[in-house]
């Protein structure tokens, strides 16, 4: 129960009810009424037990002063996941290990990310993209994909990052479409995180754009900050961001097969979704949806698969040269 002190009913608060959808996983049923003079009460019915956190955001974009209520499943789903994984390396020892390939399609949920001049959103081409790359993916003998998201909904960067990372994966690729006040920038870019500073004035404004997305999808970023600044102190992560060129250099090469490259090499800034310290992470701009003419390609399915097959192709180009470590040996 949440009881907000407030005396009227406002018609966004009386909407919110009507907005609750019948499969949603956590949450059964809601009612909001007057408690008591100047206390409005809104009761939620939960499917499961869930942890809940609640903090407030300032106004960007389109929101307003905005109350974030989160709910987390009690129990972790990747843990399953992970959990089925490592059986199947037990039950199958002599097999090669697998290489896992996290696919993250850029945004979603309330957080569209750019906008075509047509009107096609970022959240949605790269969610097509990122399902089609998946099913490249998972038809290598050598490799699986697991998405970060596989519908429209908002999901934090860092717990795309945390993803990565509990699933022990090999490699992050995530999804974005550019966008540019001048209509005619066009191109592919490949992005690394960096540590200090980025290489060009685009790309950390790139980068503050796309690290927007907690802002306007409600992050509680001082909680998420901490872990994130802890976690970079890990030493590895030098040696991650060498890898996470070389995997950028490799999808890259093979993006100039069937777009022009908005730049030649892979460039470097601060996004917040590469800090896996150890997962080879990279961010594949792959083209402007502010271009009307590439903004007419994205949408286009054989176009879509072309940029599927390229990425795909410059992962095994990269997996060829730095196959997956070997599994963990058990101890017990
Ligand atoms: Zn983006």
């Amino acid at each position: 129960m949440l009881d907000l002190e407030t005396s009227e009913l406002s018609p966004a608060l009386a909407e919110l009810e009507s907005k609750l959808s019948a499969d949603d996983p956590y949450v059964k049923g809601m009612r909001i009424a007057r408690n008591r003079p100047g206390v409005i009460r809104i009761a939620l019915d939960l499917k499961a037990e869930i942890r809940p956190q609640v903090f407030t955001l300032k106004p960007i974009g389109e929101y307003g002063h905005r109350l974030v209520l989160d709910i987390y499943p009690a129990v972790d789903p990747l843990a399953a996941l992970l959990e089925q994984m490592q059986k199947e390396s037990r039950d199958n020892p002599s097999v090669a290990r697998l290489a896992t390939i996290v696919v993250d399609a850029g945004h979603g949920g309330e957080d569209p990310g750019a906008l075509g001049r047509h009107g096609s959103r970022e959240k949605e081409v790269t969610l097509t993209i990122a399902k089609r790359l998946k099913t490249l993916i998972d038809a290598e003998p050598n490799m699986r994909a697991v998405l970060t998201r596989d519908g429209d909904y908002f999901l934090p960067l860092a717990d795309r990052v945390e993803k990565a990372r509990k699933l022990r994966a090999d490699l992050f690729v995530s999804i974005h479409a550019d966008s540019f006040v001048r209509r005619d920038a066009r191109g592919s870019s490949v992005f690394a995180l960096s540590e200090r500073r980025a290489t060009s004035e685009a790309a950390r404004w790139l980068a503050r754009k796309e690290n927007e997305a907690d802002l306007i999808g409600g992050v509680n970023l001082d909680v998420k900050d901490r872990y994130l600044a802890q976690t970079l102190l890990d030493l590895s992560q030098t040696a991650t961001i060498d890898h996470s060129l070389r995997l950028g250099d490799s999808v890259l090469k093979r993006l100039a097969g069937v777009n022009t490259l908005h730049r030649g090499r892979v460039e470097q800034a601060s996004f917040a979704v590469l800090k896996a310290p150890d997962v080879p992470s990279i961010l594949v701009e792959t083209a402007f949806i502010s271009n009307p003419q590439e903004e007419k390609r994205l949408n286009d399915e054989a176009y879509q698969d072309k940029l599927a097959r390229a990425i795909l192709e410059g992962i095994k180009d990269y997996v060829a040269k730095h196959p997956p470590r070997p599994a963990p040996v058990a101890l017990n």
